[in-house]
């Protein structure tokens, strides 16, 4: 770790193991704002690595794990939180004393899980998840402005180091984040009602509509302005990402999809019952909470490309 008032930079050298969107967003955001001397960039695929070589988003790019981590005093895991536990196995002995591994996982208590049981003693560990991203996936995917005011979670276990913590919200201010700090098992559950049960039931209405006859499904597509294609935007997302964090997370999604099932039920007897008071009383409900959600700025594309829905 850099000491953070007297230097430009915040860590010497960060690796960045998984390089799609988040990952080479950070890349992005630590080159045009100066907040790491050195990056370097592991992925899975060769094809990866030279197209992160070609952007120009890293110092050195690796196919070999091991040989990635060797010097570094900032890990950040970016990859589907399913391949986190056999990236911790073969890092685990090669980090140097002293260093930071943090993550950007959708879910904290498995990551935790999978992770922990690697890092040697002297090594601090500080699980975070950047509440922010789009349905795209890939290093050409990535933008410096991604996390530019949102939140990111972060997670640090009892007793953490509290100058590797001070470290890991720093780096995420300097990408533009506001920090927030909390138990994993609380994570879960939020994430599961804000972000997991929104993908779950946008990945069933997409599935639902293309198992419909021919006839019907071609309008589908033709007519999908009418409240549609929204749910095909966040259906569009990483099938690998998204099934990780639905194996990685299932007490909190299940508990959350009781829950949705129960209000469906009720929702689908008022309509039956023509009870047009039950049903406006929930619209009127769920208007004032995206009035919050456009007075906290959360509303909108994360993309600063494509026009935003609260200007
Ligand atoms: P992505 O665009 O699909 O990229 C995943 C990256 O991980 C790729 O570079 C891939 O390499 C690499 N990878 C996969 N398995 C690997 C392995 N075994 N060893 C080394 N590298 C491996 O994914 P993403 O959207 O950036 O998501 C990454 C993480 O961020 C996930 O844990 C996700 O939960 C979290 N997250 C995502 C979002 C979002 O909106 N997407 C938001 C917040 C947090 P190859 O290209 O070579 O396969």
């Amino acid at each position: 770790m850099v000491g953070q008032s007297n230097s430009e930079f915040l860590f010497e050298k960060v690796t960045l193991i998984g390089v799609g969107l988040i990952g080479s967003s950070l890349a992005r955001a630590f080159r045009s704002r100066n907040i790491v001397k050195q990056i370097a960039v592991a992925a899975r695929s060769q094809s990866t690595l030279d197209r992160v070589a070609e952007l120009g988003l890293a110092d050195s790019v690796h196919s070999d794990l091991a040989e990635a981590v060797e010097g570094a005093d900032l890990v950040i895991l970016c990859s589907p939180v399913g391949a986190y536990d056999g990236i911790a196995s073969v890092i685990g002995p090669h980090l140097k004393a002293g260093v930071v591994v943090t993550d950007v996982g959708s879910v904290k208590q498995a990551v935790i899980r999978d992770v922990d049981q690697y890092l040697p003693d002297g090594v601090h560990f500080v699980p975070g998840h950047p509440i922010a991203g789009t349905e795209k996936s890939g290093p050409d995917a990535g933008f410096a402005e991604l996390f530019d005011g949102r939140w990111c979670i972060l997670t640090p276990p009892p007793g953490a180091d509290h100058r590797a913590v001070e470290a890991v919200s720093e780096l995420w201010r300097r990408c533009g984040s506001m920090v927030e700090l909390m138990e994993p098992a609380h994570h879960d559950k939020v994430l599961a009602i804000t972000s997991h049960l929104p993908h779950l039931i946008a990945y069933t209405i997409v599935g639902t509509a293309t198992d419909l006859e021919a006839s019907e499904r071609a309008e589908v597509i033709k007519f999908s302005a009418g409240g549609f294609r929204d749910f095909t935007r966040i259906a569009g997302s990483d099938p690998v990402m998204w099934r990780d964090v639905f194996l990685n997370n299932r007490e909190a999604v299940l508990e959350m999809l009781q829950r949705f099932s129960e209000d469906i039920t009720a929702l689908q007897r008022a309509i039956r019952w023509g009870e047009g008071d039950t049903l406006e009383a929930l619209f009127l409900r769920t208007r004032e909470i995206r009035q919050g959600v456009v007075e906290a700025h959360q509303a909108g594309s994360f993309d600063p490309r494509e026009p935003k829905a609260d200007d």
